[in-house]
């Protein structure tokens, strides 16, 4: 399996010129003054590299609770971005990148179009029913839809047509024209 745990998880080209041109165009961004690169060094020689899936969900809902107007949009181009810096070059890569990452055990089902179904997702798999047909899974689609904007080289619309909260045995995200 390719080690997505070190230095090649980002394209770290990639992000430069992406600053650079964020710079060139004068947009400040609040952020915080760490980025994706450095991110992957992990020095917890007790508790190691993961933490409870709980705290994922958590960090992930207080975001929504928090972010205000558009929380969900905002969660989902959040993953888009995300998704693009991961820099993963072929749908093969970019299952065995979820999986490495555990963000879930991803299926393709279909290439044209993409069809995709992700097994044990990190954020819903487990979440009672909640009774409507409304995924839950956000960022994810945002993980997902920027891999395949950077595997295809062209913009995709991707929507989770299944959701473990919907009653489903795992979330299904497909390509639908715009
Ligand atoms: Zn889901």
């Amino acid at each position: 399996m390719t080690d997505f745990t070190i230095f090649n998880l980002f394209n770290i080209n990639n992000i430069k010129e992406k600053e650079k041109q964020q710079n060139a165009t004068g947009k400040k961004f609040n952020k915080l003054p760490i980025d994706f690169e450095e991110i992957c060094d992990i020095n917890r020689p007790i508790l190691g590299r993961y933490i409870d899936i709980v705290l994922y969900r958590a960090v992930l809902l207080s975001l929504v609770k928090y972010l205000g107007f558009n929380a969900l949009s905002k969660l989902y181009h959040a993953g888009v971005d995300f998704g693009k810096r991961l820099g993963v070059k072929s749908i093969d890569e970019m299952i065995e990148c979820f999986e490495s990452l555990r963000i879930g055990i991803p299926e393709l089902v279909s290439e044209d179009p993409i069809k995709i179904r992700v097994y044990e997702c990190a954020f819903c798999s487990g979440l009672p029913n909640i009774g409507k047909p409304v995924p839950v899974c956000h960022f994810e689609r945002g993980v997902l839809t920027g891999c395949l904007e950077d595997i295809l080289n062209k913009k995709v619309k991707i929507v989770e047509s299944k959701c473990c909260a919907n009653g489903y045995d795992c979330c299904e995200f497909k390509e639908v024209s715009k």
